[in-house]
């Protein structure tokens, strides 16, 4: 339901395609892959029965297709379509030759480095806030779960039985006996050896070097979805422009590999990553009088402005209606708050405190709502409820 703050400016769009291409040939794979695609490329445009536009879609964008925009993916696909036979060749490129029926693709191989890529891809300016599904969960790529100890001694005394013993190689016992005593400093721990036969000094290190690698592990706050999926279509598998930064629940619980027709009609104007996007302004969230007497609260509803059948898909799909009743609440207390404070309040209040009225309503009602360009978690709920209700 968001876009993704991809630059608009040429350089920096050039300068952050450069560091994808970069971190793609990190694997020797990738210059495999070219090469298969200038061949293929070659073979179509020598093919008399491929029609002469054609045969120049696919020599202009096919060796690009790493970095290729939404639109020219739909292009490059539309065109291939007519010639079943290279698209599945072109398809076959990225997929794996393995000996068991299960298919799997090079992406596989690349997955580290382009998750890496999105990590520092924040480096460049695209901030990488909430899912750009649902707008719901954190995708913040260093909020580690485990960040919570601030050291090993931290983590020796505060984890959980369950967290000790994801601690590889620690060994049942030893996780047991760590998580039975109290310890102060390391010095200590080393001093007075309480864990006996093994060299502590070790165990630490080990430790040590365990929560470093869990919190790689665990670093990787968010899951990238092919918008296409791979599974239908293998060639964009490998396409910058193809991968959704999304919550796990979007991803591995709701989307998988659906893709129905009506999602794939509206490929450029709901794909997050699109430059046709308008998910965002084809419907907004409002709040409706409660039907009956007894309840006081408004009712979170939500308003198609056009695009009807693709929103509507995209609730479908990631169950956006039910997962957003939970934060109906949000909205009724932004209402709450509006009444509380009055426009004439809010001057009295701004006399006294010497403040303006804008930073006081910046500190009742987060900043954030302020902010164009903020993609925090519930920020179009939150931004959509405010101009119902006047507040921005
Ligand atoms: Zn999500």
């Amino acid at each position: 339901m968001l876009k993704i703050p991809y630059p608009i400016e040429e350089d920096d769009k050039i300068k952050m395609e450069v560091d994808y291409l970069n971190a793609l040939s990190n694997k020797a794979k990738y210059d495999e892959i070219k090469k298969k695609l200038s061949d293929l490329e070659e073979k179509i445009s020598s093919d008399s029965l491929v029609k002469r536009i054609d045969a120049n879609c696919i020599q202009k964008y096919l060796s690009k297709i790493f970095i290729i925009s939404i639109s020219k993916m739909l292009l490059i696909k539309d065109t291939l379509e007519k010639y079943p036979s290279y698209l599945e060749e072109l398809n076959q490129i990225f997929k794996k030759e393995t000996n068991s029926e299960k298919i799997d693709y090079h992406y596989t191989t690349f997955q580290p480095d382009i998750r890496d890529f999105f990590q520092n891809v924040t480096n460049l300016g695209v901030k990488l806030e909430s899912c750009f599904y649902c707008n719901i969960s954190h995708i913040n790529p260093f909020a580690l779960p485990i960040q919570k100890y601030k050291d090993v001694i931290d983590f020796l005394n505060k984890a959980s039985k369950k967290e000790l013993k994801q601690i590889n190689d620690i060994g049942k016992a030893r996780a047991e006996s760590i998580f039975e005593k109290d310890f102060k400093e390391q010095e200590e721990l080393i001093g007075i050896n309480k864990i006996n036969n093994k060299d502590l000094e070790i165990i630490i290190k080990d430790i040590e070097q365990k929560l470093n690698d869990t919190q790689e592990e665990y670093s990787q706050y968010f899951t990238l979805d092919h918008f296409m999926p791979k599974a239908k279509y293998p060639c964009f598998s490998l396409s910058l422009y193809n991968f959704v930064p999304s919550c796990h629940t979007c991803n591995c619980t709701l989307k998988v590999d659906k893709f129905d027709k009506v999602i794939e009609d509206n490929i450029s104007s709901i794909s997050p990553s699109s430059e046709d996007f308008t998910l965002d302004r084809d419907f907004r969230f409002h709040l409706l009088y409660p039907s009956e007497k007894k309840q006081k609260e408004f009712i979170l509803s939500n308003e198609i402005l056009s695009n009807t059948k693709a929103v509507e898909a995209v609730f479908d799909l990631f169950a956006l209606e039910g997962r957003y009743k939970h934060f109906e609440e949000e909205a009724n207390e932004m209402v709450d708050k509006s009444m509380k404070y009055s426009d004439s309040n809010l001057d009295q209040i701004s006399r006294l405190l010497k403040v303006s009225t804008n930073e006081l309503e910046k500190d009742i009602y987060g900043a954030d709502l302020y902010d164009e360009k903020c993609q925090k978690p519930l920020s179009k709920l939150r931004k959509d409820i405010a101009k119902q209700i006047d507040i921005i």
